[in-house]
């Protein structure tokens, strides 16, 4: 079975103008492309009823998919264009609607930013009303994971049986990246030791090592290599000399496949993806560096079926 772990709906104002500009601006600047033929190519990915995503996965192999919403709504960059983003509890609607057109299909978490006064209980709504079956906060948006803000809806989840997945690694702006370091989730899971979390990315290129390294620590610590794609495309002997590395640190049955869907299908389609983990290049084997089928069963889908009881 293949999981993506890590996806979202997409649209102009999801998860809001802001985070597009940022997005936009730096793609640019990265590929000596202009703003406007990004932006067209922008159109392509958006897509707020989930038929692109079941159309990528069925192209790839991939039979389940998590999806959730991104609570960036309290940025200040996000606050200053009004208008421009989907209001939280509309974005976790959505979210559960397009799940519901294709329940083999898709599972969804609740993201929510635990400074909003009713942090907790959004959560239990999401769960409740929603169907929800997991949590994820972004730190990007300017708190720390281990802030004491935090830790009622970590308490929140663990009450709930809800795994907790939290974003590490680098972001465009207008987000905040010092808040993304993997170190501050070791707080946490000394703190909550029955609690699981994931490591969102695992801190990608800026960071794996410090990921690997406080995951090789703490056995409730999972890794998801989503937005691992950009090394994977641009330096692949890079990629799967971390990923081997990555993978003999921490063990194969805490390491997750996803692709945060749709922004890095500009990079590498869902299914060119999948392969790149399934089927590695030759680059790999010219290197001595390969994975064995246990291993690879248990990123591309084994561990998060366990993981989310499916
Ligand atoms: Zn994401």
């Amino acid at each position: 079975m293949i999981f993506d772990i890590h996806a979202h709906l997409m649209g102009p104002e999801l998860p809001g103008r802001a985070f597009w500009d940022g997005f936009t601006r730096l793609a640019a600047v990265q590929t000596g492309r202009t703003e406007e033929r990004i932006r067209r190519r922008l159109h392509d990915i958006y897509d707020l009823t989930g038929e692109k995503l079941i159309q990528d996965m069925d192209e790839a192999g991939v039979d389940k998919v998590m999806i959730m919403p991104i609570d960036w709504g309290l940025v200040r960059a996000f606050q200053e264009s009004p208008g421009a983003t989907m209001d939280i509890w509309e974005q976790h609607v959505l979210h559960a609607e397009v799940a519901g057109k294709y329940p083999d299909r898709m599972v969804t978490f609740a993201c929510i930013d635990p400074r909003r006064p009713n942090a907790v209980e959004l959560l239990q709504r999401a769960v409740s009303e929603l169907g929800m079956v997991g949590l994820k906060i972004h730190p990007a948006a300017g708190f720390f994971p281990n802030d004491p803000v935090v830790y009622p809806m970590y308490k929140k989840a663990l009450d709930l049986g809800l795994p907790v997945m939290v974003h590490t690694g680098p972001e465009p702006k207008p987000l905040y990246s010092r808040h993304c370091q993997p170190v501050y989730l070791d707080d946490v899971a000394a703190d909550f030791p029955d609690l699981t979390i994931i490591m969102a990315h695992a801190g990608l290129s800026a960071w794996w090592q410090e990921a690997a390294g406080i995951a090789s620590v703490c056995a409730n610590v999972y890794l998801d290599i989503s937005g691992w794609q950009a090394p994977a495309r641009l330096r692949p002997l890079e990629f799967y000399t971390n990923l081997r590395s990555l993978v003999s640190t921490v063990g194969a049955g805490r390491i997750l496949w996803g692709s945060d869907y749709p922004a890095l299908r500009l990079l590498m389609s869902e299914s060119a993806w999948a392969k790149a983990i399934t089927d590695p290049p030759q680059v790999a084997a010219d290197h001595g560096i390969s994975f064995t089928e246990e291993e690879i069963a248990a990123i591309m889908g084994g561990n998060a079926a366990r993981l989310l009881g499916l």
